[in-house]
């Protein structure tokens, strides 16, 4: 017997199905892993909303979770029936057993569970290269963060500070910004506030070198507002709708700025990119320099309730679900 969240058309929230769907068979190179927990993203709004596209529909969405192998295909040595295993970025998730490409699965260490494992994987290991490779935050750098209370954001706030850096966290209520001065932002300021501005005020007129930016269509001009000559844009989200390339030339007049839109897919395509993020991630939470807060649970089942939740601004941290 197995259930999974499926799309049959793109929609809203009321568009997520529960329905019975047959337990699949691993294929050479697979594992069928029985899910503890999945982990809620908003990259799953934009593959139930039709922004992002599956290969074929009805689609289960999901991009991450974490589990118990329970067989495996031809060809699987690495991994076999009764390791603790997560994943993320495997469209699929939502379901209470479900298929991976083995070499996508890392083996979860001692000390971490099956809840935070699915609560970090996709949003963790995307923190861990945007701070580690797209720029390598060092000691004494301030940045910039917009969603720092998200999911993505407050892993953030936390591994930015413990590198040494000076974070200025942007969210849109004042609960959210006691929330990340609590994790690691030594700024918080509020979305309806002259962001550049503060920015300025804060760093003395040298703004900053690179800005974080998960918000895309809302808040990229801004973002280009406060970035020091010859900063970094980081674009790698589209929470208010994606961004339309700029004219090219409004990155000469703001000072030769660099823009990248990176995804944690690239980062992590090879394997032995994979396991090095995941590594490096989970030894940041062992160590208790990050914590990885799980502010939302659901039952599987009612995942539309976590979708409305997170579309609505209401999360903080991460959100998952539980089969
Ligand atoms: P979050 O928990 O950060 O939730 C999104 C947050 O964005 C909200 O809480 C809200 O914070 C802020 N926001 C601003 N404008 C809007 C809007 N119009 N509608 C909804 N929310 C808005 O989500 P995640 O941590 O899962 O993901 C954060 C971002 O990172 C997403 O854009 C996601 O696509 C991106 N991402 C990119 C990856 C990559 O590989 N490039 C990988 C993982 C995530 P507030 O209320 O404080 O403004």
């Amino acid at each position: 017997m197995n259930h999974a969240i499926r799309v049959h058309e793109h929609g809203g929230p009321e568009k997520m199905v529960w329905e019975e769907v047959p337990l699949p068979d691993p294929k050479p190179g697979e594992a069928l892993v029985r899910q503890k927990a999945v982990g809620l993203n908003y990259i799953d709004v934009y593959f139930r909303t039709g922004l992002y596209k599956a290969p074929s529909m009805p689609a289960t969405i999901g991009m991450e979770g974490a589990g118990v192998v329970e067989a495996v295909g031809d060809g699987v040595t690495d991994i076999k029936p009764g390791d603790r295993v997560a994943y993320a970025g495997a469209l699929g998730a939502y379901a209470e057993a479900r298929c991976v490409n083995a070499d996508r699965l890392v083996k979860i260490p001692e000390g971490i569970d099956f809840t935070q494992a699915a609560a970090m994987m996709l949003q963790g290991m995307t923190a861990q290269f945007l701070i580690r490779r797209t720029h390598a935050v060092k000691a004494g750098e301030t940045i910039l963060l917009h969603a720092a209370a998200g999911g993505v954001g407050l892993i953030l706030c936390q591994w930015a500070k413990h590198l040494g850096a000076t974070v200025i966290g942007v969210v849109s209520t004042p609960e959210k910004a006691e929330l990340i001065k609590g994790h690691g932002a030594a700024h918080a300021l509020l979305t309806n506030e002259d962001i550049p501005a503060r920015v300025k005020e804060i760093t003395g007129g040298a703004m900053v070198p690179v800005v974080y930016d998960s918000v895309g269509r809302d808040t990229f001009t801004t973002s280009l507002d406060c970035l020091a000559p010859l900063g970094l844009m980081v674009s790698f989200g589209n929470a208010s709708g994606p961004v339309a390339v700029p004219d090219l030339g409004i990155l000469a007049a703001k000072g030769s700025l660099y823009v990248t839109r990176p995804t944690l897919n690239t980062y992590t395509a090879k394997r032995e990119d994979l396991v090095a993020t995941a590594k490096d991630l989970f030894e940041v939470v062992k160590s208790g320099a990050v914590k990885i807060e799980i502010n939302q649970r659901f039952p599987l089942k009612d995942a539309a309730e976590g979708h409305r939740a997170l579309e609505s601004r209401k999360t903080t941290g991460s959100t998952v679900f539980i089969p």
